[in-house]
């Protein structure tokens, strides 16, 4: 089944440059982007996900798509290897349309993935892109109650639905982290969200298995609920499985994204 998106009336490429590289914990960088062309960003806020394009090492400037239609993948995967741009998924975690800036946080896994290692060193002035992939947060109006969980890569996602939820929201929220120190101190959410840190602290090999055994065992409100999870592949095809059979939620209440897959890269 394809996830539902929303996506604007209208959207084209953007390009941006780096303003600034923040580290916010051992394993999270956030970096701010900015430009005039973010005029033609809209509806941004909760899950809003866009394609980022970003140079492979070597690569002196960022080739963007010229196409600004679903054809664009078809050009850059056409150009040779020494002009083609990486392009990775994120999420808009932050839009400052008066500074024409947003913020992306990067969770850091080594070196082994170009958009981590790239994250970990941009430095202002690098050039970057992005194309707007839509929201995929969209509740139905018969939730009583929201269950919101995943790990580090959809944590910028999670906080971002929390900032935007209206104040009526009532939540549970799982949020799995590598270690301790990657726990935020400060959450901005309505007084009716309850958010359940999870750290592995090295324990548990691949992420998002801890948030998933921690749902699994909890015991949630009553009431008719939706369920967004996203994540390492195994945690919202699992979570999913387990509130279908195990506590007889209905499919369609339940969003649920596979953000990557474990030992394997992203395509693009
Ligand atoms: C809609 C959407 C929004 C997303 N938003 C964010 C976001 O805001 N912040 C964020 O950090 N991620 C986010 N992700 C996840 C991100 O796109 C992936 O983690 C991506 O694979 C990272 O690219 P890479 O080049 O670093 O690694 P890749 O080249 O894709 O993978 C290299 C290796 O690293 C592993 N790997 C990939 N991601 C991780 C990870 N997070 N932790 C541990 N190992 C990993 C792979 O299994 C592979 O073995 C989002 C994904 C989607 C689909």
């Amino acid at each position: 089944m394809l996830p539902k998106v929303q996506l604007p009336e209208t959207r084209r490429m953007i390009s941006l440059t780096v303003r600034e590289n923040t580290r916010l914990s051992p394993n999270f960088v956030r970096l701010t982007l900015g430009g005039s062309e973010l005029e033609h960003l809209h509806d941004p806020g909760f899950d809003k996900g866009v394609r980022l394009f970003f140079p492979r090492e070597g690569q002196d400037e960022l080739r963007m798509p010229k196409l600004s239609n679903n054809a664009w993948m078809a050009e850059v995967m056409l150009l040779p290897k020494a002009r083609r741009p990486w392009v990775r998924n994120y999420t808009i975690r932050a839009f400052r349309p008066e500074l024409h800036e947003i913020d992306i946080e990067f969770a850091l896994h080594g070196d082994a993935g170009p958009a981590s290692a790239w994250a970990a060193r941009a430095r202002p002035g690098d050039p970057a892109g992005i194309w707007d992939l839509g929201r995929m947060y969209l509740p139905p109006g018969h939730a009583d109650w929201h269950l919101l969980v995943g790990e580090e890569s959809a944590l910028p996602a999670i906080l971002s639905i929390l900032e935007h939820a209206p104040a009526s929201l009532v939540a549970e929220v799982f949020l799995e982290v590598p270690e301790v120190a990657d726990i935020r101190e400060r959450v901005e959410a309505p007084a009716g969200v309850r958010v359940h840190w999870l750290a592995r602290n090295g324990a548990g090999s691949v992420p998002g298995r801890l948030a998933l055994g921690a749902v699994e065992s909890a015991t949630l409100p009553t009431g008719p609920f939706y369920t967004w999870a996203a994540g390492e592949h195994g945690l919202p095809t699992g979570l999913r499985r387990h509130l279908v059979n195990e506590r007889k939620v209905p499919k369609s209440d339940i969003a649920f994204f596979g953000y990557w897959r474990h030992g394997r890269s992203s395509p693009g």
